[in-house]
């Protein structure tokens, strides 16, 4: 059992923190206090370190990496700027979805772009009434007769890089009747009927949520994603993907704020010595400390899992995904309070950090949801179905 990284992985991760510190670090904070999106130019660069299809096959214009690279570079990028984190994360699950179950025309068209970074991808699945309950979908999509294509209406909801993304997979209903069938399109900004408006949120300010709005839009036949009525099984697989890597994001927020909690621990003076030295803030740091190693181990267990093809791995990914999201809470709420007034001002990353994560533990799967799925594991009941 080796807890430690490879030496080629610990110099990719060295190689990106120093970009991180050098280019990306320094803009943050203008950009947040002023809610603008991350430079493309930052965009592009991430797809060079490989958090742009990294994962992919050379062959498909990958770099053949692994999930636990991924993941670790994943963890710097979020505890650096959780907002491009997010933005490249949601445009890389698209393109993996494109890439790997996409038509060789749909890969020739989108995939190389989307690599590149010159354009963004959202992934369209939750709906003003549909949230944990995805199969609920209730988008739906039409054969038009006339073109040979398809008609979309409906409206997703809380959609990152909705409002600003070139392009993105929409879920829709195209069963009939009781058939709940679900089918993925690939719609395109600017296609006419596609519209989108900004929700405002907590957190996550550069990665603005989108509510779209699909008035009848006319889609090519070619649109279509792998099989009409099977995507559901596309978005549950891509999604219990996206629980590591979320994992991984939860480890390196946690990790960042757990390091500024300590820097200032070790300045700021009250009643003649460093604060760190009064037991009580030492107890913070023993959690803190705590919670940030058992989120990296977690994260890291659940990407061995998948790049092993375990048959466990959805059964981590679902653990580390809960675990680790609840756990930088913690983390973010005892760092704050180690810093005190001080934390809780926009002078200082921490404030963002704790406004950032509070999504992790209701996205992706929330927090509950996963207790049923990892409950149902163990036991073989259902909570959710019959
Ligand atoms: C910042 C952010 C980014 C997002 N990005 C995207 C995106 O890019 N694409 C996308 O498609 N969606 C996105 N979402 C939506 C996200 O996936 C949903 O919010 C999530 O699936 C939960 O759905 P809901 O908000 O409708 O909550 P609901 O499903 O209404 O749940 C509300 C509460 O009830 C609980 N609950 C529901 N059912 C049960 C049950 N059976 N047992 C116990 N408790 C239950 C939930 O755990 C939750 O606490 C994003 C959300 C956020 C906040």
């Amino acid at each position: 059992m080796d807890f430690e990284l490879a030496d080629w992985q610990r110099a990719a991760s060295d190689a990106f923190a120093d970009y991180l510190a050098r280019e990306v670090a320094p803009i943050v904070g203008a950009h947040e206090r002023e809610r603008r999106l991350p430079p493309r130019e930052l965009v592009r660069a991430m797809s060079g370190y490989g958090l742009l299809g990294g994962l992919l096959p050379e062959a498909l214009g990958g770099q053949g990496l692994d999930h636990v690279t991924y993941g670790t570079l994943l963890a710097q990028l979020a505890g650096t700027w959780a907002s491009l984190r997010s933005m490249i994360s949601t445009s890389n699950l698209v393109l993996s979805i494109i890439a790997e179950r996409g038509s060789a025309e749909q890969r020739e068209r989108f995939l190389p772009a989307l690599i590149r970074g010159d354009t963004l991808a959202f992934f369209g699945l939750t709906e003003p009434n549909v949230g944990s309950d995805a199969s609920g979908v209730e988008t739906r999509a039409e054969r038009d007769l006339a073109s040979g294509g398809w008609r979309l209406r409906g409206r997703k909801l809380y959609i990152s890089n909705g409002i600003h993304a070139d392009l993105g997979v929409v879920f829709a209903r195209t069963g009939s009747g009781e058939d709940r069938a679900v089918s993925a399109f690939i719609v395109e900004r600017g296609t006419a009927g596609f519209s989108a408006r900004e929700v405002h949120a907590m957190g996550m300010h550069c990665c603005p949520l989108g509510e779209l709005l699909f008035d009848d839009v006319l889609l090519p036949a070619g649109n279509l994603i792998g099989v009409e009525g099977q995507a559901f099984a596309i978005a549950k697989h891509y999604l219990n993907l996206g629980r590591c890597f979320v994992a991984y994001v939860c480890a390196g927020v946690a990790e960042a704020a757990y390091r500024e909690a300590c820097r200032y621990a070790g300045q700021r003076q009250q009643f003649g010595r460093p604060i760190g030295q009064f037991q009580l803030v030492q107890q913070m740091v023993a959690d803190m400390m705590t919670r940030v190693e058992t989120s990296r181990l977690l994260a890291a267990r659940a990407a061995d899992a998948l790049d092993r093809k375990s048959a466990d791995a959805q059964r981590w990914c679902s653990m580390a995904k809960r675990h680790n999201s609840d756990a930088v809470l913690r983390v973010c709420e005892d760092a704050m309070q180690v810093l005190g007034g001080a934390g809780y001002t926009s002078d200082f990353p921490l404030e963002r950090h704790y406004r950032d994560v509070r999504h992790l533990a209701i996205a992706e799967g929330s927090n509950q949801i996963q207790a049923l799925l990892l409950a149902q594991g163990e036991l073989g009941l259902s909570a959710l179905r019959g």
